[in-house]
């Protein structure tokens, strides 16, 4: 999606003046494009149209730059299209709050039934209960209770021979009993939807009486999600979408149908396997998301999570002084390394999904380890100062580490460099080749 509409917008950028023909002819690779994703057709042709009609409004046709005016009704109407606003969690007035995962197998509803939980543990100190309510498999029901226990979280479970709305019901009554603040139901899921499991969710509402339906759905499945969360919606109502596995390739095109047929807002996706990839769904971010402005409000808050603040703040610190050393080199890298694919990170910096040979960009986890080998091999005095490093020392640390003295210098070069480019960095200034900085 994003290729090809930067592809049209580019096009349109060079030119001072747009024409109707222009438009037409940009409309045409919008709709193209939305449809390559995956992107509904109704949806598709709704949202050409009003693009269209505002793009040939004199607002545009008579500004000084045609082209900046349609990227941005494009961008205001995408963002429309997604939702314009963040959604949070509906709320109880009184404990608990319960939450019901709904979705197909393998969407990823237990999932994110640990890192919903995660997230209210971190951000407002919550005592969740999670309810074991797939019965099917075995496995599912021990998925649930590891992800409990990582999480310091009780899991209610009664074993795969009660049937799951029984299970909900003493559930909720244990949550009752116990205070907990927040409910998460975790549900079974088939492959296709059938009878059974949706009178089997119905049920479990009907007991549950829940605050939030949550439908999660996986962006991978792409025009086939729409399906899904469209009968879902009708038969079981839901109040809001998670939108699991929108890391990697970044299709929208899931996103922005499933928002538009069923109505219900997106209010998380999940962006990786671990506990911590989970962000609230932010329209505008994910529009232009879509349309490749980079998402650097989403970078930050992911790299802030993943990071103790009093670190990176020591770490501001150590940059403008231009005191880092090789042991924040290595926690460097490991904080670098948690936060997930490299490539899908640069991606996120504005103007860096436009880079010739961005896509190229992966980061070895072997080269990482290696750097962290050599780091290993030096002495704490070499670690907190660099410039001790002289011929000798680095043949030593080339053989204690396995390496030649060849790599030894580069490594040694690339980790001044990124130290000079982190203090250009904490001045406020964007260095020039960050993708340097990772080797
Ligand atoms: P469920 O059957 O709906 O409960 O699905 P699970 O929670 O068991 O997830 C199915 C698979 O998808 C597991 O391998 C998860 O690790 C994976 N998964 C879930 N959410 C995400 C996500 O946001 N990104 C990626 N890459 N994988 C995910
Ligand atoms: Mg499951």
């Amino acid at each position: 999606l994003t290729q090809r509409l930067q592809a049209a917008m580019g096009k349109l950028r060079k030119k001072g003046k747009v024409t109707e023909a222009d438009v037409t002819e940009m409309m045409r690779e919008i709709r193209l494009a939305l449809l390559e994703a995956d992107v509904n057709l109704q949806v598709v042709k709704q949202f050409t149209k009003e693009v269209r009609t505002r793009a040939l409004g004199t607002e545009v046709l008579e500004s000084l730059s045609p082209a900046q005016q349609i990227v941005k009704i494009v961008d205001e109407e995408l963002t429309k299209t997604l939702g314009s606003e963040a959604v949070g969690l509906e709320k109880s007035p009184k404990i608990p709050t319960v939450i019901m995962m709904a979705g197909l197998q393998g969407a990823g509803k237990t999932t994110f039934a640990g890192k919903l939980a995660n997230q209210l543990i971190k951000n407002e100190k919550a005592r969740p209960l999670m309810i074991a309510g797939d019965v099917y498999r075995p496995a599912a029901i021990d998925q649930l209770k590891v992800l409990g226990q990582q999480l310091n979280v009780p899991v209610f479970d009664m074993g795969t021979d009660v049937s799951p709305v029984e299970i909900v019901r003493q559930g909720m009554e244990q949550a009752r009993e116990n205070k907990n603040d927040y409910v998460l139901i975790d549900t079974a899921g088939r492959l296709h939807i059938d009878e059974t499991l949706m009178d089997e969710l119905k049920q479990i509402k009907e007991i549950a009486q829940p605050n939030e339906i949550l439908l999660v759905v996986d962006a991978m499945t792409g025009q086939d999600a729409v399906n899904v969360a469209q009968s879902f919606n009708e038969q079981l109502g839901i109040t809001g979408v998670v939108i699991t596995k929108l890391d990697g390739d970044t299709r929208g095109g899931a996103a922005l149908s499933i928002r538009a047929v069923t109505g219900a807002p997106i209010k998380f996706i999940g962006s990786g396997e671990k506990l911590t990839d989970l962000e609230i769904f932010h329209p505008d971010r994910m529009s232009s998301r879509i349309l490749g402005m980079g998402d650097m409000l989403t970078l930050i808050e992911k790299a802030q999570q993943d990071y103790d603040e009093k670190k990176a703040e020591e770490l501001a610190r150590k940059m403008k002084e231009n005191s880092f050393d090789f042991n924040d080199f290595i926690e460097q890298l490991d904080q670098v390394m948690g936060m997930g694919p490299i490539e899908d990170i640069l991606k996120m910096i504005p103007g860096m999904s436009q880079m010739p040979g961005i896509e190229n960009v992966k980061v070895d986890p072997k080269d990482v380890e290696r750097k962290k080998a050599m780091v290993y091999s030096m002495t704490l005095a070499e670690r907190e100062n660099p410039d001790l490093l002289n011929p000798s020392r680095r043949r030593r640390i080339a053989a204690g580490s396995g390496n030649s003295v060849v790599e030894v210098n580069r490594m040694i070069k690339q980790f001044k460099e990124s130290r000079k480019m982190m203090q250009q960095m904490s001045k406020g200034s964007m260095p020039a080749g960050m993708d340097q900085m990772f080797g």
